[in-house]
This record gives C-alpha cells, sequence and structure tokens, in this order.
C-alpha cells in the first residue's frame, strides 16, 4: 500500500482535498507533421504542440520557481508543486522527457500500451531510457478504448491489467501510475484501476481536488492544447488568474451533453475539431 501524500491529505474517502495542481499535454510535434507522434488525425492533433511552443512552456514552467517532482515523491515538495503528465506514449515522449530533464523536472508519461514499438509511438528502448532520466511510466490503458467507462466490467479490468503487465515487463519494477483513456472517469473505471494495482489515476476533470477511491488517488488534470499560450500554462500551473476557473466551467458545460448523449457529443467533437 503505497504512503499517503501530504498533498492528498488525511487520506480517507471524503477527505478534505488540497489543491494539487497537475497539467496534461500530448505529443509535441513539428509543425506541418502532427501524424508523425501519437495518435492520427484532427482530434488527436488539436492536442499536439509544436516543438518551439512546448520549447516556450518548458520554459516559462521551469521559472516559475514550482517544483516539478514525480507524483510519489510529493511528500519533499510541498505545497508549491505542480505536475506534469502526457497522454498516450507517442514517440515525441522521448524528446519531452529528455527537455524535461534539462530542467530537472519530472515527468508523467501514460503509455497505451498495445502501441508500444508501432509507428509513432514509443518503443521499450525509450520507456527505459525515460526511466533512467527519473521520470514516471504509466498506463494509459492498453487500447484506448473510445470510451472506456462503457465497457464491460471484464473488459475494463483487462484494459488497466494487461497494461500494468506489459509495462511491468519491461521496466521491471511496479508501475503504479494511470491515466484515464479519452477523460472518461467513472467511480467505477478508478475502482478496476484500484483493483488492478494503481495507487494514482489521472482524469482530464480539470480540478486540483484530488479524492481516493480503493486506495487509488484520483487527481485531476488541466489540459494543454495546441493553442493554448505558454501564459495560460503559467496561470494554469500557479493558479493565479482566470486559467483554471474557466476550464472548469467549460468542462462543466459539456458533462451533460456529454454524459447523457455521448454519440452525439463525440460526433460535434470531431465536428469541432474540424474531422468530417
Ligand atoms: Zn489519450
Amino acid at each position: 500500500m503505497a504512503e499517503p501524500l501530504p498533498a492528498l491529505a488525511a487520506g480517507g474517502e471524503g477527505s478534505r482535498p488540497m489543491s494539487l495542481p497537475a497539467l496534461m499535454y500530448h505529443d509535441v510535434i513539428e509543425p506541418g507533421f502532427a501524424d508523425d507522434s501519437g495518435f492520427p488525425g484532427a482530434a488527436a492533433a488539436h492536442y499536439k504542440l509544436t516543438l518551439a511552443d512546448f520549447g516556450v512552456h518548458l520554459a516559462r514552467l521551469a521559472a516559475s520557481g514550482l517544483h516539478f517532482p514525480p507524483v510519489a515523491s510529493l511528500r519533499d515538495a510541498g505545497r508549491s508543486a505542480c505536475l506534469l503528465t502526457f497522454d498516450d506514449g507517442g514517440a515525441s515522449a522521448s524528446h519531452i522527457g529528455a527537455q524535461l530533464a534539462a530542467q530537472g523536472m519530472a515527468g508523467h508519461f501514460f503509455i497505451t500500451t498495445q502501441r508500444i514499438g508501432t509507428a509513432g509511438f514509443v518503443g521499450v528502448d525509450d520507456l527505459l531510457a525515460l526511466r533512467r532520466l527519473g521520470h514516471v511510466v504509466g498506463s494509459h490503458s492498453h487500447t484506448h478504448p473510445a470510451d472506456i467507462s462503457h465497457l464491460a466490467d471484464d473488459a475494463l479490468a483487462a484494459q488497466w491489467r494487461d497494461s500494468r503487465d506489459r509495462l511491468q515487463q519491461i521496466l521491471s519494477e511496479p508501475v503504479t501510475v494511470a491515466s484515464i483513456p479519452g477523460g472518461f472517469y467513472t467511480r467505477r473505471v478508478a475502482q478496476a484501476a484500484a483493483a488492478a494495482g494503481y495507487r494514482y489515476l489521472f482524469t482530464s476533470e480539470p480540478t486540483t481536488h484530488a479524492h481516493v477511491v480503493d486506495g487509488c488517488h484520483v487527481l485531476g488534470r488541466y489540459a494543454l492544447w495546441h493553442d493554448t499560450p505558454a501564459d495560460a500554462a503559467l496561470a494554469l500551473a500557479t493558479g493565479t488568474g482566470r486559467q483554471r476557473q474557466q476550464q472548469w466551467l467549460a468542462w462543466n458545460l459539456k458533462k451533460p451533453l456529454k454524459r447523457w448523449s455521448r454519440p452525439v457529443y463525440q460526433r460535434l467533437r470531431r465536428h469541432w475539431l474540424g474531422e468530417s
């Protein structure tokens, strides 16, 4: 059982959470080559920053005075910490990992394990290199299902278990951190992750409030899109300005649509993001 984090406070379900910001990035790409890293298509490209823009983000964050530790080391970092996370396991994780290490920052890289070693995604050696640099490698499910929260119990359990098995086989160490593909969080998704052995589960809820489900810490994240300015990333990390409230409001306005009309929501979303 993992030690409870001071930042996640008293540890029990329903306990008062403390502030714990995390940023959710995806891939970093050359302009015009979005499909070179991570999942292809316009919807995925919406989350991919150019190398140049990401460099500006990192410089701003590095100058913020915040610490960017691994989630399990928050004990040492105190309340001025921010967690940096990168979803999908695209090939650009290697570049990102090197950039972070040069700034003394730790990243959390969430890997779609079925894609390991395939075109546009990290390979086994990349994952070992990320660990050598002090980064956290975790699961982003095995296949990145369209809506993990709608899978039957067996299929849901298999997503978390198969992914964890694969990573542990590669890294020869326990893997205890995961993020939910597509942000389709439900309590049942967290319970399945906890049952599979994860102790930290990142959602896409834009909140600093963490809670605990069956011994697994559930943490929100603020999304960074391809056009998010570095100033906004800094504001999300530090909590200054209104960026966090704006993201929370936008997320919660869309939530009823997402929950009650998923197929329609997904069609609309693809439309908004420029896919036909
Ligand atoms: Zn994803």
